[in-house]
């Protein structure tokens, strides 16, 4: 049985950090690294960097990064050691015998038994559709609402029987404890047991990225209330996160560019049947930063569909904000009045849907024009409308994309452009064009030139050509620096050879001890080297000199502090003989 270690690298190893953060976040090869949108904070230009070389991702605006296993943590939002275990499931590593403290593996078991169990009720409810009276009444249902068996076996659709205890007898049959199920949210517990929350429903398994299994959704077939039923908030489940069907959506979303929102299963469904592929519905919440920030990693571009009452544009308006925020370019589809993407695609076909597709105005240009149907003219009504555009344009830092919304406003409002740029520098004072990070950005290196003194060249000398950092060793590198993270980071070199007899510079990070140093050497990877082979040697002897330079000034202060007049004669002859050469 492989060690925890062995088993670690052997991961690290067949993983490819850049196919796999490409599975979620939408990577453009640049220079010798990758860069996209980061996935963990809100930007409008990519600062959010994979090394392929090396293995390990920097984001030069929030500063997250680390290896391949940081990643998974950080994205799913799961602990190293459920990091640990799925990336071991995806590449195929066995996992070692002992891994993991008690602690970790309690925790680790009750996500894993959580997950079994959904997987055991996944399982039951879609027999349940394919067997049995009641099963064929719903699948009826579903064929009657225009469901093709193709997309129901891919969506594993299922049906809960109308009784208070069909899943409870099932799983108890099983041997699964109803106390566990409990957790999952498909059983209630009551005074003297349990009962099933989805009965009488067609059931909607919801996966995540990875195809797991971890809530449900239940829709009834009458009209009894509510419509719709969702798992409540679990160790698996977070609607606020997840999508339905963007697991099966991710390759079409991909090769199309784009993804169409809509707001339920049906619809998703329905159109996943005429072949529209590039399809999600959120789970019966508003739109959330934490989807478009999803979203934006697979998609350049949204379409969201809205409800043509009150309700649909209240929900368009109120998610442009979200897209300008995370600087996703995104559309609107309004339906005519009455009907919903189900519906439409029945009625009309694919065609028809494709064409609203293609026709989507700007979710900005859409709200735009709702907008201004609802003034009268009136001056003082402009101004409010002004004042509420004005508000949301505030987020949006590409000038030229401002100054485009700008002449927009000023047509269809008809008020000079000059007042509406007035207007919007007051919401935002100081802005238009800030966040811009990246190494490609060489006004951001300069700053770190400025900050860092000759850090720069002395860590990147140290991270691009260990060996010939090597000949520097010995040097009292507190004096030629005042940053304590370069001082740690070069110690962490020295040790790191000591105990290794080489040194693998993105492997440094074992040796360190704070984040900041952490977060200092991926900046230094990404960096690309500032030395020619051919310069070394010079570069190395600068150092030496400067060095040499320093430590004589410090002893020379030494000497002046102690008054030392022979030593600092001597000193002073030292330098004036280094200086002539
Ligand atoms: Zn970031």
């Amino acid at each position: 049985m492989a060690s925890f270690q062995e088993t670690k690298e052997e991961i690290q190893r067949r993983a490819d950090l850049v196919g796999l953060v490409g599975k979620f976040v939408k990577l453009k090869k640049s220079g010798r690294n990758y860069t996209g949108l980061c996935p963990f904070h809100s930007e409008k230009s990519p600062s959010f960097n994979v090394s392929p070389e090396r293995q390990f991702f920097h984001c030069f605006g929030c500063k997250k990064g680390g290896n391949v296993f940081d990643f998974w943590m950080e994205y799913h939002g799961v602990s190293f050691q459920e990091a640990f275990r799925e990336l071991a499931r995806i590449y195929g590593v066995d996992l070692p015998e002992r891994p993991f403290s008690e602690a970790d593996r309690k925790k680790r078991d009750l996500r894993a038994k959580l997950l079994s169990v959904e997987e055991a009720a996944s399982a039951y409810f879609s027999s349940n559709l394919r067997n049995g009276l009641e099963g064929s009444v719903a699948r009826a249902y579903l064929e009657g609402r225009g469901l093709d068996p193709a997309t129901m076996a891919e969506f594993r659709l299922g049906y809960a029987v109308n009784r208070w205890d069909g899943l409870l007898s099932h799983l108890q049959d099983k041997g699964i404890d109803p106390g566990l199920a409990e957790q999952t949210g498909l059983l209630i517990s009551k005074a003297n047991g349990y009962y099933d929350r989805f009965r009488g429903r067609v059931i909607f398994p919801i996966f995540d990225l990875t195809g797991q299994v971890v809530g449900f959704g239940g829709r009834c077939m009458d009209d009894s209330l509510p419509k719709y039923l969702n798992s409540p908030e679990t160790l698996l489940f977070h609607k606020g996160e997840l999508l339905y069907g963007l697991h099966e959506a991710v390759s079409a979303v991909r090769e199309t560019g784009r993804v169409i929102i809509v707001e339920g299963y049906m619809d998703c469904l329905a159109l996943r049947s005429h072949g529209i592929r590039e399809v999600v519905a959120v789970l019966g919440t508003a739109l959330t930063p934490g989807h478009v920030r999803r979203l934006k990693g697979f998609a350049a571009e949204a379409y969201v569909v809205f409800d043509s009452d009150e309700a649909g544009r209240a929900a368009a308006v109120k998610s442009l904000p979200l897209f300008l925020n995370e600087g996703m370019s995104a559309r609107a589809i309004a339906l005519p009045e009455g009907e919903d993407p189900d519906s439409f695609v029945k009625a009309l076909g694919r065609t028809k849907f494709l064409e609203l597709v293609s026709e989507a105005p700007a979710l900005f240009d859409f709200i735009l024009d709702l907008k201004s149907k609802m003034i009268s003219g009136l001056p003082e009504e402009k101004a409010l409308l002004l004042n509420e555009i004005a508000f949301m344009l505030k987020s949006v830092s590409d000038e030229t994309i401002s100054a485009l919304y700008v002449r927009r406003i000023a047509q269809r409002l008809d008020i000079p452009e000059t007042l509406i740029w007035r207007r919007l520098r007051e919401q935002t004072p100081g802005a238009l064009g800030e966040d811009k990070f990246g190494p490609g950005d060489s006004l951001e290196w300069m700053r770190s030139a400025d900050d860092y003194g000759s850090d720069l060249q002395i860590l990147n000398l140290m991270v691009h050509h260990p060996g010939s950092f090597l000949q520097l060793k010995g040097c009292n590198w507190g004096l030629m620096t005042s940053a304590s993270v370069t001082v740690e980071l070069i110690e962490a070199f020295f040790r790191s050879y000591e105990t290794d007899g080489s040194v693998i510079p993105e492997g440094l990070g074992e040796y360190l001890i704070t984040d900041e140093a952490r977060r200092r050497l991926r900046e230094i990877l990404l960096h690309p080297s500032i030395y020619t082979e051919e310069g070394l040697e010079q570069a190395v002897s600068e150092f030496r000199e400067r060095h040499r330079q320093t430590e004589l000034k410090e002893l020379i202060r030494q000497a002046k502090e102690k008054g030392d007049i022979s030593e600092l004669n001597a000193l002073l002859k030292l330098k004036g003989r280094s200086n002539k050469k």
